[in-house]
């Protein structure tokens, strides 16, 4: 068996049956080709081995850009192992803009339309055009459009049961050569009309180095939870009891709910299991203080998970990819 704790940022020990770090589009298929229920990981920041896993790990390396200027766009093709953080910051160091509000979210480039990550009120599927993927089944190469994706909150076809064997090698973005702040979001509506790209890349990069703890130092996944969407009707009655709630508009029919808030409520804030807390500045993080296991993250977040349930009737249900001894784990 192989360490897996050094490949996943929240650093639980356990090992694997083999790891393969994937360079090229050959060796995906050959991996594949050998064993058909190989599970692929990017740079680990959004999963965690909650105990060993028996079967093979492929590391997703598959590195490279290609940018073509079109007469009023950007087209940017970004490999799925390539650093999303790196993309980013290399773009607008190239003055290409767009991507700026997702500064520092930690990651792979493969793992992005995945949960079509966002922040700051921008999302990756804003600027997808494709995704191109390796679909081990039928041993074929598609490119998905981005309606092809559906995208949704934090949701894309990649998280179904339809599409969640297809493995991410790459995906296409359109960047607008005419660009626009987007500055809908609060700590960014502070700041000027005339802000460069860079101002909000800055702005974002501060934000979330004050609020989140670096993996680096503190081993941790980023959220944990998702923010929960309600329907209107349990949110009116979740208002009569506790007026202070906080929520932001889906549609006419539903609201988010901050799950942060939630948790904070329930007393977990700072709160410490053995090995495992739940981060001071910001309770949607789970953390691993050195010695957490993976028994005692699942005994803390099913403890979260059962209050924030029982006091508001609202089910959290986790962002992170929990994988047990044969695969997905739910909690
Ligand atoms: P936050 O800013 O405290 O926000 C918590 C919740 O409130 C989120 O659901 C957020 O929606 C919502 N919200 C806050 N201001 C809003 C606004 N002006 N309009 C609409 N909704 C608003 O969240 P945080 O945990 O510190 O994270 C900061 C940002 O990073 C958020 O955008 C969060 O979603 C994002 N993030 C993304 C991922 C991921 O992609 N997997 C992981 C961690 C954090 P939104 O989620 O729509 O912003």
């Amino acid at each position: 068996m192989i360490s897996l704790q050094n490949l996943h940022s929240f650093g639980l020990p356990a090992c694997a049956k083999s790891i393969e770090w994937v360079n090229s589009i050959s060796q995906l298929v050959a991996l594949f080709k050998a064993d058909q229920s190989t599970l692929i990981l990017g740079e680990g920041t959004n999963t965690i081995f909650v105990d060993d896993y028996l079967g093979s790990v492929g590391r997703v390396n598959l590195l490279g850009q290609e940018i073509v200027e079109h007469e009023k766009h950007y087209s940017v093709l970004a490999h799925a192992g390539e650093n999303w953080h790196q993309l980013v910051y290399g773009l607008m160091q190239k003055g290409i803009h767009g991507l700026e509000n997702l500064a520092l979210i930690p990651g792979s480039v493969g793992a992005a339309p995945v949960q079509n990550i966002g922040a700051y009120g921008a999302e990756f599927a804003d600027f997808c055009e494709s995704v191109h993927c390796y679909d081990p089944d039928n041993n074929e190469h598609l490119i998905l459009s981005s309606d092809e994706c559906r995208f949704g909150y934090r949701d894309s076809v990649f998280k179904h049961v339809s599409a969640n064997h297809l493995i991410i090698t790459a995906v296409q973005v359109r960047l607008a050569k005419q660009w626009q702040p987007n500055l809908s979001y609060q700590g960014l509506n502070t700041l000027s009309k005339n802000v460069s790209a860079s101002d909000i890349f800055n702005q974002v990069v501060s934000i979330r180095r004050q609020k989140l703890p670096d993996p680096v130092e503190i081993g941790n996944a980023g959220s944990f939870f998702k923010n929960p969407v309600i329907a209107k009707s349990t949110y009116q009655a979740l208002l009569e009891e506790r007026p202070s709630i906080p929520s932001f508009v889906v549609d006419e029919g539903w609201l988010k709910v901050p799950a942060a808030w939630l948790i904070e409520q329930c007393g977990f804030k700072g709160k410490h299991w053995e090995g495992i807390a739940c981060h001071h500045n910001h309770p949607l993080v789970l953390t691993n203080l050195g010695n957490g296991t993976g028994q005692s993250l699942l005994t803390a977040a099913k403890e979260i998970q059962k209050t924030v349930q029982h006091t508001f009737g609202v089910h959290l249900i986790n962002e992170v990819r929990l994988v047990g001894a044969n695969g997905l784990v739910e909690l």
